[in-house]
């Protein structure tokens, strides 16, 4: 169980000073949990950005678009005019200037009554020239010089949402450090030292307290302490898991392999050298003793699911049973619509599981799994609820897509006995990474594309010639083409970004009428469903979307990828936006409209996947492009799966996490010692809790 001691961390965030139910609502959006946003979830949202307020320079020599903090006495109100037209401006000025306040729709008894002529204040802002005149617009502070002597010399910014200010943000902070309860050491100490390295709370109090713009620095000691400690919980996590899975003996599935054959030959292609070599291996792991823990990986568009459907069959050539789990809906029913005809070709019987389904089939559908009448199930997260049991489960292939998480793979395996465990990755993943967010899986790489794809024409080009593209894209569509036009993440609001893509559609449908779908991340799930079954009949022939949504349906006749704003994505999501299109045998492209100018990063991202769809090759230039400090996307968010760690910048701190996870479980394969219990918190702290639960275990 948790120590009681992170009790406080867990609480709701409701219960930090100034969120009320209304705000509450708003941080389990903007921090990724609408199941309720915890006070940990407040502590480990870390500002992206300061101001820094500690230049108090005379008006004269206040630097333009600089934030200053100026002393100045109030010489003259320009009210509004007496229709209330027009900003409210007030004329300050000290011995050596004079800067004019601007505000817009301000109440102006409140501006009379914070800045009445004659008097002298403190004045924080965002210095202007307009007009080669001085001004602040909407000045962040008017203070007397009491409050001047509270104001934080640099104040933390953190990512909003809509309706959340950032007052709100840094209270909630404030709050949240307060809830921290003393932490033992679990870094060593001779570590801490040599790295001069804070305290876990010390870490996150630097970065929610700034004194300089330096304490946020994503490789400065705070964030490379959160960074370690979390890459530590990771490690540990993944070395007990994969302890564990191992304690249990895996079991031979003796199969000749004559149903594999069979679904070969009804299979409407033969496989690629990489297919049948992964096969191979998997095959080779299911026939021995030894558990299975494979990762297959390859990008999207490469056949993983080909070679997962045969190995489910080898499983159940073998007497057992098998699942497949998908992150998403639409993406278990789409594995399923695809793999159910030819599994029935070999007279191999599969269920579709979802959280959607209906009482009455969903009680077939356990029954039919706890007698043995299924032979694989397909499904979502649902598949691990409690009330799922297997007859004889042999084989989990977890299709995690971009996810990762070793919480479902341990479900799912733990619901057979020593069931045998795919975990298949679209994202290709450099070699010096696999470990962080695999551990030491084996693993099996599709690097080959199924033969007949032609390679997909990519160009750039600025969004000011839109009308050209939606021309060319007229010309496309009347000859049966059939498009995905990506309107990106408006940073920090959902609600702009599904106007964007809405407006967008709204213009597409006034030229194309209702050819045009619109998905998005806010709509249901059955209409969300519906919209993507239209444009895969071919109803609508261009689908507009949001990145939330992922595109993850196979539509063999899309062959036209249009991504609004790509200077907003990242290299990887680019590669992955464009590996919609190119699956058919179609002449496919996929257009970058950028928004210019280009810095010189975003020039070599484009340049990049012009060079190669080679997603591995990709990858690794994304990281190295990261590497170089231009992190798209603006969010300095962790890696995919990690909150703190950026594998771009913390990389060499996996290794240390590794060595010292590996010693510690060498000290005490339970975390049983002292060190090692500290180790346990750390474990809940990043919500490890099933790998923590495996050494709390008898
Ligand atoms: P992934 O799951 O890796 O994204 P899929 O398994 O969905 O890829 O395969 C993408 C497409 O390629 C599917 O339409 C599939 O039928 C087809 N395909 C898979 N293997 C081959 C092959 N060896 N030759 C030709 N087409 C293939
Ligand atoms: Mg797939």
């Amino acid at each position: 169980m948790r120590p009681s001691l992170l009790d406080p961390l867990f609480a709701a965030a409701g219960t930090l000073p100034g969120i009320g139910p209304k705000n509450a609502k708003l941080f389990d959006r903007l921090l990724g949990r609408p199941q309720g946003a915890r006070v940990l979830d407040v502590l480990f949202h870390l500002p992206h950005a300061t101001l820094d307020r500690r230049a108090r320079p005379k008006i004269r020599d206040a630097i333009p678009d600089t934030i200053v903090t100026v002393q100045a006495k109030v010489v003259e109100h320009r009210e509004p005019n007496t229709r209330g037209r027009g900003p409210f401006k007030v004329l300050v000025e000290d011995d050596t200037g004079d800067v004019t306040l601007v505000f817009f729709l301000a109440n102006p008894e409140w501006v009379r009554a914070r800045l009445p002529v004659g008097a002298t204040r403190w004045i924080s802002g965002k210095l202007e020239l307009y007009d080669g005149m001085r001004q602040i617009v909407h000045p962040d502070k008017v203070m007397d010089d009491e409050e001047l002597a509270r104001l934080p010399a640099v104040e933390p910014v953190y990512g909003l949402t809509e309706g959340l200010y950032q007052r709100t943000a840094a209270r909630a902070a404030e709050g949240a450090l307060k809830r921290l309860p003393p932490f033992p050491e679990w870094v060593a100490a001779d570590a801490v030292e040599k790295l001069n390295w804070p305290t876990f709370a010390g870490a996150l109090a630097a970065m929610h307290r700034p004194s300089a713009p330096e304490d946020i620095d994503p490789a400065g000691r705070a964030a490379s302490r959160l960074a370690y400690d979390e890459l530590l919980a990771n490690q540990l996590a993944l070395l007990l898991v994969r302890a564990r899975l191992k304690t249990i003996a895996g079991r031979a599935h003796v199969a000749e392999g004559a149903l594999g054959r069979r679904l070969e030959a009804a299979l409407p292609f033969a496989l690629t050298g990489a297919q049948a070599k992964a096969l191979d291996d998997i095959r080779a792991d299911l026939r021995s003793e030894k558990r299975m823990i494979r990762l297959l990986q390859g990008d999207v568009g490469s056949g993983k699911t080909a070679v997962a459907l045969l190995a489910m069959a080898e499983v159940v050539e073998a007497g057992r049973q098998a699942a497949m789990m998908a992150p998403t809906e639409v993406l278990a029913r789409q594995h399923f619509e695809r793999l159910a005809p030819l599994a029935a070709t070999v007279g191999l019987r599969m269920a579709l599981m979802t959280g959607r389904d209906r009482a009455p089939e969903r009680r077939e559908t356990l029954t039919a799994l706890a007698s043995g009448a299924l032979d694989i199930v397909v499904g979502t997260h649902a598949l691990f609820q409690d009330s799922v049991v297997f007859a004889d489960l042999g084989l989990a292939v977890v299709d995690e897509q971009h996810r990762f998480g070793v919480r479902q793979r341990l479900a799912l395996a733990a619901k057979g006995q020593a069931t045998d465990l795919l975990v298949m990755t679209a994202t290709p993943i450099p070699r010096s990474l696999v470990l962080a967010y695999f551990g030491d899986m084996d693993v099996s790489a599709l690097r080959e594309k199924p033969p007949g794809r032609q390679p997909i024409d990519t160009r750039a080009m600025p969004i000011e010639r839109i009308d050209e593209i939606v021309a060319a894209l007229s010309r496309a569509l009347a000859a049966g083409a059939r498009a995905y036009w990506i309107c990106p993440l408006v940073e920090e609001s959902e609600t702009l970004d599904v106007a964007a893509a809405e407006d967008r559609a709204e213009a597409l449908r006034s030229i194309f009428g209702d050819k045009v779908g619109l998905v998005h991340g806010r709509m249901a799930g059955p209409d969300k469903d519906a919209a993507m079954a239209r444009f895969q009949s071919g109803e609508t022939t261009v689908l507009v979307s949001t990145t939330v949504v992922e595109v993850g349906v196979d539509v063999p006749e899309a062959t036209i990828m249009i991504v609004e704003h790509a200077e907003r994505f990242g290299l990887a999501q680019l590669h992955q936006l464009r590996g919609r299109v190119g699956r058919g045998a179609g002449r496919s492209s996929c257009l970058l409209l950028y928004k210019g100018p280009l810095g010189e990063t975003a020039k070599a991202r484009i340049e990049m996947l012009r060079e190669t769809e080679d997603g591995f090759r990709i990858a690794e230039e994304d990281l190295r492009l990261r590497g170089e400090g231009d992190v798209l996307g603006a969010r300095q968010a962790g890696a995919p799966g990690f909150r703190f760690a950026r594998l771009d910048i913390h990389a060499g701190l996996l290794a240390r996490a590794r060595h010292d996870a590996e010693a510690a479980i060498a000290r005490s394969d339970r975390l049983a010692d002292e060190g090692g219990r500290s180790l346990r918190l750390l474990l809940y702290l990043f919500e490890r809790d099933e790998a923590a639960k495996l050494v709390e275990a008898g």
